[in-house]
C-alpha cells in the first residue's frame, strides 16, 4: 500500500528560547496565531487533513490557542498529544511524572476534540520501551516519536556537545543511539502502532519540514525520485516552519533557527508543492486513520 501523513508539531516559541538557552519570558504566541493558522489555510486550499501534535498546557495558557485548536477539529484535522509541558527529558522522569504528562494532556485535548485522542509524539523524538508501555496503559493506540536518522542524531549530539563546552545549558537530551538503526517502517510494539518519522533511503537523511526548508525547491526536486520509492511517508513539520521573521515580529535572537531565514512566500510555495505531491502520489490521511492500516 501507499500512504502519506502530514503532521505539525506545535512547539511554541518559549520552547525555542529554552533549547537555545535564552530567556523564554520574551516569547510571543506567534507559532499558534500565525504558523498554525497558515498551515490550516494551506491544508484547506489543498483539501488534505493533517495531524497536529499539541502541547496541551498551551491550551490552558492561551485562550487563542484553544480557539485555534477547536477550529482545527472543525476542519477535520486530528489533534494528538505532544505531552502536557514538553519536557525534553520525559523518558528520564519517574513514572508518576510521565503518567501525568500522558494522561492530563490526553484529557485536555480529548475535551477540545470531542472524542478521545489516540496519538502521541514525544518531545525531542526520544522514546523508550517503558514510556511506550505507559502510553498503551494511558489509552493511546499509536506513537510517532521514532526518528531513525543517524545524520540528525549525530548533529544533535554535536550541538549539545558544543553548548556544553561553551557553558550554555540546553534542556534537550539525546536518547539511546540504537534509534539510528530502528525500523523506518510502521510496526507494532508494546501494544501500540509505531509510525516513525520519514527518513530518506540515502544515509537515512531526515525528510522533515526543517530539511525541506534547507534543501529548498531545487533540493526537493532532486530527492523526489527517491521519495517515490518509499511506500509510507510520515512528513513531520513544526508550527514555526510557517512563521515569518518580519511579519510575525520574531525575535532576532532566534535566527539560529535555520527555517526562519527562508522568506515566507518561498516556504509556502515549497510546502504547497510537496503537500500536493503527497496528496496525488500517495493519498494523505491523518496518522490516526493510517495507524491500523499500515502496521499489518
Ligand atoms: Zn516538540
Amino acid at each position: 500500500m501507499r500512504a502519506a501523513a502530514i503532521n505539525v508539531d506545535v512547539d511554541s516559541l518559549h520552547l525555542y528560547y529554552r533549547i537555545h538557552g535564552l530567556d523564554e519570558a520574551r516569547a510571543t504566541n506567534a507559532v499558534w496565531e500565525r504558523g498554525v493558522v497558515r498551515f490550516a489555510e494551506l491544508f484547506a486550499e489543498l483539501g488534505v487533513q493533517a495531524t497536529f501534535f499539541v502541547v496541551a498546557s498551551d491550551l490552558e495558557r492561551w485562550p487563542a490557542a484553544r480557539a485555534i485548536a477547536a477550529d482545527l477539529v472543525a476542519a477535520g484535522h486530528e489533534l494528538a498529544s505532544h505531552s502536557l509541558t514538553h519536557p525534553y527529558d520525559l523518558v528520564r522522569q519517574h513514572d508518576r511524572f510521565v503518567e501525568d504528562e500522558l494522561a492530563t494532556s490526553r484529557a485536555i485535548l480529548s475535551e477540545v476534540r470531542g472524542r478521545p485522542v489516540t496519538g502521541f509524539r514525544a518531545p525531542g523524538y526520544t522514546m523508550t520501551p517503558r514510556v511506550l508501555a505507559m502510553l498503551a496503559a494511558a489509552g493511546y493506540t499509536y506513537d510517532s516519536s521514532i526518528f531513525p536518522s543517524p545524520p540528525y542524531y549525530l548533529a544533535k549530539l554535536a550541538v549539545l556537545g558544543q553548548m556544553a563546552l561553551t557553558g550554555k545549558k540546553s534542556h534537550s537530551i539525546v536518547g539511546p543511539p540504537s534509534v539510528m538503526w530502528d525500523s523506518r517502517l510502521p510496526s507494532r510494539r508494546h501494544g501500540l502502532v509505531e509510525l516513525p518519522v520519514t527518513v530518506l533511503p540515502i544515509v537515512r537523511a531526515p525528510f522533515i519540514g526543517t530539511s525541506l526548508l534547507m534543501m529548498r525547491r531545487r533540493g526537493y526536486h532532486l530527492v523526489r525520485r527517491v521519495l517515490r520509492t518509499i511506500p509510507f511517508i510520515n512528513l513531520e513539520l513544526h508550527g514555526i516552519d510557517l512563521c515569518d521573521l518580519e511579519q510575525d515580529g520574531i525575535d532576532r535572537a532566534l535566527l539560529k533557527q535555520p527555517d526562519l531565514r527562508v522568506p515566507l512566500a518561498d516556504k509556502l510555495a515549497l510546502f504547497r508543492e510537496v503537500f500536493a505531491d503527497l496528496r496525488d502520489g500517495w493519498g494523505v490521511a491523518t496518522l490516526e486513520d493510517l495507524a491500523p492500516r499500515v502496521a499489518a
